[in-house]
């Protein structure tokens, strides 16, 4: 299995809007941060994880044109808002895409985008999309690919954590219960939120103490840090973390049998 880190920003990305690198260096391109989202692939199956507002660039930087499988995290506008850019691939494969999220998630997003999922009266547009709702500690497969969720706290609101195998996924949390964390145990290769230094600054993501305090626990081989806002310089973190523990990086890729970048 392979998974691309397509973007590993904010919800404001690197540079935000006006061009705002806070300490970012401009000319460092690993600082170059789209909004959080991944690919995972094998031989047969692309499976998306979150549709952002830089879908249509991630798509089109990987060459995709086909995707078996779209996973939403939860309905924040940093991750559901590119959703349009699925049309083309939704035609271009004659089928609804099948998106896959908790049941209020997905109604969240069909109270917001109707079209999404329903045909308009006019019968001029056509729906794209197909909603399969998956619940915490579930277990599915697509394609040849299985898939295990767990639940996050987001403070606001839950999130959903996705384990492919030795692989796992986690944006977009402030906390782990006890649960979350034994779904986690065995882990290989983790991508986890860690927007911030510390968590008196964010309260609705992971910091570096919490971070590290996970870490020590489930000892992954590897840990990549994700959602990075624009204090965190990718030089510079290199230089602070361990080197079990570094940050993702746009275009980032990951070979989760050999853990080989
Ligand atoms: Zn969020």
């Amino acid at each position: 299995m392979k998974v691309t880190v397509l973007g590993c920003g904010s919800s404001q990305g690197t540079p935000s809007a006006g061009g705002f690198w806070g300490k970012c260096d401009p000319d460092n391109p690993k600082n170059h941060r789209t909004r959080a989202s991944i690919l995972v692939q094998s031989e047969t199956t692309n499976l998306l994880i979150d549709a952002t507002v830089d879908l249509r660039t991630h798509l089109n930087r990987m060459n995709l044109k086909k995707l078996d499988g779209v996973l939403l995290t939860h309905d924040h506008s940093d991750h559901v808002n590119g959703l349009d850019d699925l049309k083309p691939i939704a035609y271009h494969s004659n089928s609804l895409l099948d998106v896959y999220s908790r049941h209020e998630t997905l109604e969240e997003i069909d109270r917001r985008w109707p079209y999404l999922f329903r045909p308009k009266a006019d019968g001029i547009y056509v729906e794209f999309l197909r909603k399969n709702p998956v619940d915490y500690y579930q277990e599915l497969r697509i394609g040849d690919i299985d898939i295990a969720t767990f639940e996050q706290d987001h403070t606001t609101c839950s999130t959903l954590g996705f384990r492919f195998g030795k692989f796992a996924y986690s944006v977009d949390v402030a906390d782990l219960n006890e649960a979350a964390l034994e779904a986690l145990e065995g882990v290989d290769i983790w991508i986890i939120d860690a927007l911030a230094y510390h968590k008196e600054a964010v309260l609705t993501h992971a910091n570096f103490q919490r971070v590290f305090k996970w870490v020590e626990r489930l000892k992954p081989k590897m840990t990549y840090l994700t959602v990075l806002n624009t204090h965190m310089d990718y030089d510079t973190l290199c230089d602070e973390l361990p080197p079990h523990i570094r940050p993702a990086y746009d275009g980032l890729i990951i070979d989760t049998e050999t853990n080989q970048r």
